[in-house]
């Protein structure tokens, strides 16, 4: 499958391009040509299939023309070392728990496939990239992680200052090696259009291979197609129809949801659930699109005023708001309704929702009070113990810590302060 950029259909690209480059030099974003339909036969087969199995041939399907078959057989097998199970919570809603890598984000799927397959590129190359990435909290985890002591490869992430929870911010900070993490005065709107600026100044260019590992990057998509498929096949025996609810913030994680649909796996709706950032909700039921400062909430990693993956999701239906709001519906839940919806899951099931799930959980009640058939699969996107503080707001004190995350808060951590304006960050790119 070839690359195309949003703003110019003309402009086509390799994966390869595309992932290096992160964004096209027209400002667009990199979209597939084609979404690539799987095979009718194998689909039906699909509940024999692991979800590395599906991973390998969805890959197959859009970079198959580019790295050879038992490369990506080895390459993903090792990117996607953890499941993806859907846990009952009961007759009508399953949780996809998306928090058994090693960040315990979802995120670690697009970061553990984009380090896979810009390691097989690079290492046919002997060449050195700079990755930057700003973060809202989980992406630079999973991001520093993912790229952990990979040849090669150093990696720069930007946050904003006080706006991630302690876990979060050790994760990015503690790691060290050829992890930097830069800790900016602003929120993660300032963070990510610095970011963006310096993929467009044609100083760095000249000096460095700059690469991006947000969701703008397509390379992290292609992974996130896999746990739908996944979640897919484990809710198909149940016979009914499929939805699925998604915690929601740049939006890269619902476009992936649209394209494992397009590929053939047949979900049959979804619910883009935001916190009062509500930029997309307004869209779906107003047909008005308007950036917004980002507002900060409790569910801190969806604080995204100005959602970059919007334009792929109007690039994959013509733009036409009434095709788009056949396929997706939306809700903005305050933060009194993320507590109580903590409160509520955990009386009822006995079940800790982190706070970005409890926005989709929510959502997807309301949306379920008018559709009583379907089955809902709501993404969780986080573990709960990266959010403790927000927990014990929730009255629920007693999260189990993974051995992965506890190790963390004894550790040292170091950042570079930095204000919000481009040309500090510049200066210390080019140092
Ligand atoms: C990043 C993140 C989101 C938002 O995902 P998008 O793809 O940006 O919409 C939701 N929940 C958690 C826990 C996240 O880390």
């Amino acid at each position: 499958v070839k690359l195309v950029s949003t703003k110019n259909k003309q402009a086509v690209v390799s994966f390869k391009e595309a992932l290096f480059k992160g964004l096209p030099d027209d400002n667009g974003l990199y979209v597939p040509a084609e979404i690539p339909r799987l095979d009718s036969k194998w689909l039906d087969q699909l509940t024999s299939f692991t979800l590395q199995d599906i991973a390998i041939e969805i890959t197959k399907a859009f970079i198959g023309d580019e790295i050879p078959a038992k490369d990506i057989e080895t390459l993903v097998t090792k990117a996607i070392d953890f499941p993806a199970p859907l846990v009952s919570l009961h007759s009508q809603c399953g949780i996809l728990e998306l928090f058994h890598g090693p960040s315990l984000a979802f995120k670690d799927f697009g970061a553990r496939f984009m380090s896979a397959t810009m390691s097989w590129y690079l290492a046919q190359e002997s060449r050195e990239t700079t990755i930057l990435v700003a973060t809202s909290g989980d992406t630079g985890g999973a991001v520093a992680y993912g790229f952990l002591d990979v040849p090669g490869i150093k990696v720069v992430i930007l946050y904003p200052s006080g706006k991630v929870s302690a876990l979060q911010e050790k994760q990015l900070t503690s790691l060290g090696h050829n992890i930097t993490a830069l800790e900016i005065e602003g929120s993660f709107d300032d963070c990510q259009a610095m970011v963006k600026q310096a993929f467009l100044d044609p100083i760095l260019k000249a000096k460095l291979n700059l690469s991006s590992a947000n969701s703008i990057n397509i390379a992290r998509l292609i992974p996130q197609t896999f746990y739908y498929a996944e979640a897919y096949k484990q809710a198909k025996p149940l016979g009914k129809p499929i939805v699925c609810a998604v915690p929601s913030g740049n939006f890269g994680n619902l476009t992936a949801g649209l394209y494992a649909q397009k590929m053939g796996f047949a979900i049959q709706h979804f619910i883009a659930a935001t916190n009062a950032n509500a930029v997309f909700p307004r869209y779906i039921n107003e047909g008005i699109f308007e950036a917004q400062p980002s507002i900060p909430t409790l569910s801190n990693a969806m604080d995204v005023g100005n959602p970059s993956n919007f334009y792929r999701i109007l690039d994959l239906y013509g733009s036409t708001w009434n095709t788009i709001k056949d396929h997706v519906s939306s809700y903005s839940i305050s933060n009194e309704e993320t507590l109580e919806t903590m409160r509520l899951v955990m009386d009822a099931y006995g079940y800790a929702l982190d706070p970005h799930t409890a926005v989709a959980y929510q959502a997807i009640t309301r949306w379920q009070e008018k559709h009583h058939d379907h089955y809902a699969i709501v993404l969780e996107t986080a573990h709960p113990s990266k959010f403790l503080d927000v927990m014990s707001m929730a009255d629920i004190n007693h999260v189990y810590i993974p051995e992965r995350l506890a190790i963390l808060q004894d550790r040292s951590s170091s950042s570079i302060k930095m204000g919000k304006n481009y040309q500090e960050l510049q200066a210390f790119l080019l140092q």
